[in-house]
């Protein structure tokens, strides 16, 4: 076993991402989320630098990289703004279903401009009757005269309001025994009938839209069907376990660090009792402690990501790592707030934000419940 090291290059993308962030995240995260502005005027510019096809091979426009890649991507982003994280995270949905299920029309169709930031994209795929069942779907798809007509409303969605190119799960029918089948389609954001609803004023990740998309009688082409009738199922699980919560995880690992960076700085720069407060041991602790979880979020993150690249079965470990994540991101941000005492509830400081943001990654891509459950799951049966 190698230790854990980033390549050159890995470091390289890491130096040009955080560049971009300085300019352009850093200084305007804080009014992104006090306005609730999901700044998608700068997907062009993310295209350009290869972010939002990250992990897309350069025959469809993108960067030709990898999971690692796109983890490195998201954390950089995140340790400023977690809510540009996640709506280029659930942009990155949509591009993968279309990458790891389409046919190649499809892919020369809709890639090279998801990839270039000339489109947004989005995945739909929880309804109001509850994300965690899955299987409890209730939105419809039904081919009447040689087009299949949509309809129906999902709920929590990332970019629902921003989305051009948006990948549904409907039921179109039952098996033999009666279960759901689940297919998923791409639906281009202008089609007649598709259209955001409400959307959700949320406690974090602000930065993001997140809200519902209706169908109504939304006709679309049996050439818009990912793979065949019955397949949306794994589409959407797969995508879900394996680049969702990779997503979340490493937008999470983002937030750890920014609760270090920040908590250090406050601690060096607060003076109590005569002497910065990081020479306090109480407050020495709660930082140690946010290391520690920062260094494991990481490296859960990292291994799993490394797995899906080298096409090792993750599923359980990106459960393992998004669940971690999430709440560590929770913990570690209080910690840091009662590092800072009363400072550490004014909005000058984004340490309150990060609470929040991390507090709303909980349950994007599955609850902590969920990912107890499959890690259990797995473990039981000995996995
Ligand atoms: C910020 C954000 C962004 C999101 N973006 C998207 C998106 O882009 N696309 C998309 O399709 N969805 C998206 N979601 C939806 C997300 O996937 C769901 O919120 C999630 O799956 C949980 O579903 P729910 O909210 O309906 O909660 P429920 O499923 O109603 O769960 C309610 C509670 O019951 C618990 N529970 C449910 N079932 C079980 C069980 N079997 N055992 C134990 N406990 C259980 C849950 O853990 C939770 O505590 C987003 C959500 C958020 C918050």
């Amino acid at each position: 076993m190698q230790f854990f090291q980033f390549t050159e290059e890995q470091d390289m993308l890491r130096k040009a991402v955080r560049e971009f962030v300085d300019a352009e995240v850093a200084p305007k995260a804080k009014e992104w989320d006090e306005n609730d502005h999901c700044p998608v005027e700068l997907w062009p510019m993310m295209g350009e630098l290869g972010l939002c096809g990250v992990f897309v091979p350069e025959e469809y426009g993108g960067a030709g990289l990898g999971m690692t890649e796109r983890a490195i991507v998201l954390e950089e982003i995140s340790r400023h703004s977690a809510g540009l994280g996640i709506a280029l995270m659930t942009h990155h949905l949509g591009v993968a279903a279309i990458l790891y299920y389409g046919n190649e029309d499809q892919k020369k169709r809709y890639l090279p401009d998801l990839c270039s930031g000339k489109k947004v994209g989005g995945l739909s795929v929880t309804e109001p009757g509850g994300g965690s069942d899955f299987m409890g779907q209730k939105c419809t798809g039904e081919l009447k005269d040689g087009m299949w007509v949509l309809n129906g409303r999902k709920c929590f969605i990332t970019n629902s309001h921003i989305a051009d190119v948006d990948v549904w799960t409907v039921i179109t029918g039952q098996d033999e025994k009666g279960r759901p089948v689940m297919t998923a389609f791409i639906i281009d954001g202008d089609a007649e009938g598709h259209a955001p609803g409400r959307k959700e004023h949320k406690l974090g990740l602000r930065g993001s839209v997140t809200g519902d998309v209706v169908c109504n009688n939304v006709k679309v082409a049996p050439s818009q069907m990912l793979q065949k009738e019955g397949a949306g199922a794994k589409i959407a699980m797969t995508t879900i376990q394996e680049v969702g919560r990779a997503g979340m995880s490493a937008i999470n690992v983002g937030i750890l660090r920014g609760c270090i960076e920040e908590g250090v700085k406050f601690a060096n720069e607060r003076i109590i009792y005569g002497k910065p407060l990081s020479k306090v041991q109480a407050i020495q602790l709660l930082i140690g402690e946010c290391r520690v979880e920062y260094e494991a979020a990481k490296l859960l993150t990292y291994r799993a990501a490394g797995m899906r690249d080298a096409g090792i079965p993750c599923a359980t470990e990106f459960a393992c790592a998004k669940y971690f994540s999430t709440e560590a991101a929770v913990r570690s941000s209080k910690r840091i707030m009662d590092a800072m005492g009363g400072y550490g509830i004014v909005n000058e400081y984004p340490v309150g934000r990060f609470l929040r943001d991390g507090l709303a990654s909980i349950a994007a891509g599955g609850t902590s419940q969920i990912q107890l459950l499959i890690a259990a799951g797995a473990t039981l049966s000995g996995k």
